[in-house]
């Protein structure tokens, strides 16, 4: 049974309540529990996302970095704009990854719901009745994962993340702070990109 204050806390955050998000909690879940793994403190986990980025269901994302705690701002997570409803999890130290995507057939009854019909007529999901999506999240909150999901063996997966850099540098034309990735040189200045007008 999946903890009811993490899907509170997760509907907080994301915003709305809507299908895909809780889907993305189980998937990341179902991902720590298949690698035996707890949520991410720090970058022990690292999550590789094959959402993209204007497609039904894209909520997922929000899911998984709750679960998982892969977050942007960690950077422990990445987008492979793949437009698909999977992810590989990866326990950095112990070597070893999981994927997990959606069972087609229960994301096709998914897309065929009436809050899917409703969102592609450009309804906002916070204007769609709780009537039509609590029950929808109840379902995926109790069903066994291996309903909702597809999930891969374990495999071996060596994956070196990049140590962040504490080294930083003061724009010679804005006077903001830049860490040392994002320094350019321009006529003998040390410049932040944008004042550098350089391309990233
Ligand atoms: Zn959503
Ligand atoms: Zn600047």
């Amino acid at each position: 049974m999946v903890d009811g204050n993490l899907l509170k806390m997760a509907i907080g955050f994301h915003g709305h309540k809507c299908p895909a998000m809780p889907l993305g909690l189980r998937a990341g879940l179902a991902a720590m529990k298949k690698l035996g793994v707890e949520h991410a403190a720090n970058k022990e986990l690292y999550c590789i996302c094959e959402t993209g980025f204007a497609h039904a269901t894209m909520c997922f994302v929000d899911g998984v970095q709750v679960a998982t705690g892969c977050t942007f701002g960690k950077s422990n997570i990445e987008k492979l704009d793949y437009e698909k409803n999977a992810i590989t999890l990866i326990d950095v130290r112990g070597k070893k990854a999981v994927r997990v995507v959606l069972n087609p057939d229960f994301q096709k009854k998914g897309l065929g719901s009436k809050f899917v019909q409703m969102r592609s007529q450009g309804i906002e999901p916070q204007d769609i009745d709780a009537e039509i999506v609590d029950p929808m999240i109840e379902n995926i909150m109790a069903q066994p994962e291996e309903k909702l999901f597809k999930i891969s063996d374990v495999f071996d997966y060596g994956f070196k993340g990049k140590k962040g850099t504490f080294e930083w540098q003061q724009c010679e034309n804005c006077g903001e702070l830049v860490f040392a990735h994002g320094i350019r040189i321009k006529n003998g200045k040390k410049l932040c990109i944008p004042c550098s007008e350089y391309e990233k």
